[in-house]
């Protein structure tokens, strides 16, 4: 069991679940800004489609850092479900309590986050 009470749990899940609505509403949001570059040489000259290509690609990444937090949300909220919020995936040791404020879709402690990357 992690160091959380139920109390602190469910401030987590609330959390969890406004977080969860606002990734889902950029995902929404951002589906225009990653659609292909189109090819139209005639409107878009040759820097501004590099400028283009390079917008493209970092909203893509974004979007993509967007979908591993959406999905790190749903893993937190069914570890809740199964008790199990606030423990490493990894070491199943208690994530710090400071580490879950901040980041409350934390899969990982501060170690096994460090070993990883
Ligand atoms: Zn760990």
């Amino acid at each position: 069991m992690a160091d959380l009470d139920a109390a602190a749990v469910a401030v987590f899940a609330e959390t969890l679940r406004e977080l969860r609505e606002e990734l889902r509403a950029l995902l929404r949001s951002s589906a225009d800004g990653a659609k292909p570059v189109g090819l139209d040489q005639a409107a878009v000259g040759r820097l501004s489609r590099v400028d283009a290509l390079q917008q493209q690609a970092m909203a893509q990444a974004n979007r993509q850092q967007v979908q591993v937090r959406l999905r790190r949300c749903e893993a937190a909220l069914e570890a809740i479900q199964r008790d199990e919020y606030g423990l490493c995936r990894r070491c199943e040791e208690p994530i710090a309590i400071a580490r879950l404020e901040a980041m409350p879709e934390a899969p990982f402690c501060v170690e096994c986050q460090q070993g990883r990357s």
